[in-house]
């Protein structure tokens, strides 16, 4: 009697384990998987450079006014989408938008966004027009000397357009309140005067160059080629 007993208990743990065995099987299966995922992922290249650009001064703030036109409708419509194309083409960066409803300074100012909700590690490059009067672009930088990045984007505006005399090439400023709103929290960035609004030669070749120019500052932002 002990004998069967013992026989039959025996058999329900060889049974028990076939029983349970499928779900556990399953469970070992996926823990392996997602064990041999992770280092995967680590081993692959190190993250992307973020770059946000930021068209004008953004929501209802139309900017500098010239030649019929406003600084945020030029950006916005001539600029802005030929900077999104080859902002796709680019391969070891990511290049993302503010979106243009939104006013950066106004977001960070009043609502603790704008700024606040960006990585430190974001460099953010800004796109403007100049007014009232004058010839050619600059590059408004953060610190007092101009970065590599500072260097290549002047360079696309003394080719396409030419440079400001005045500041031939850069301007260290630290009273601009879009750039202020990312110097206090530590955030890289320049900010590009592609030309004047008000010059009717600047804004021919300008507008001209657009395909050009979107390409080549995405190229300088990013220091990548597209080809
Ligand atoms: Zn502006």
């Amino acid at each position: 009697m002990k004998k069967w007993k013992f026989g039959l208990i025996a058999g329900l743990m060889l049974l028990l384990p076939l029983a349970l065995n499928t779900p556990v099987a399953n469970a070992q299966t996926t823990a392996t998987t997602e064990a041999t995922t992770k280092p995967a992922k680590k081993t692959t290249p190190k993250a992307k450079k973020h770059y946000l650009i930021v068209m004008g001064h953004g929501a209802g703030d139309p900017g500098a006014r010239g030649n019929g036109t406003t600084e945020a409708t030029f950006l916005r419509k001539y600029m802005l989408p030929q900077l999104r194309k080859y902002a796709k083409e680019v391969q070891n960066s990511t290049v993302t938008f503010y979106n243009p409803k939104k006013n950066l300074v106004s977001d960070t100012l009043f609502h603790h966004q704008g700024s606040y909700k960006l990585n430190k590690k974001t460099t953010v490059i800004m796109f403007h027009l100049d007014a009232p009067a004058g010839h050619g672009g600059h590059v408004i930088i953060h610190k007092q000397h101009p970065t590599a990045r500072d260097k290549r984007l002047a360079k696309v505006i003394q080719k396409y357009v030419g440079l400001n005399k005045a500041y031939n090439g850069y301007s260290y400023r630290t009273n601009l309140k879009n750039c202020n709103v990312l110097r206090k929290r530590g955030i890289d960035y320049s900010l590009v005067e592609s030309g004047f609004i008000t010059n009717k030669t600047d804004v021919h070749h300008l507008k001209k160059n657009m395909a050009k120019i979107a390409k080549a500052d995405i190229e300088a932002i990013t220091n990548e080629k597209i080809k």
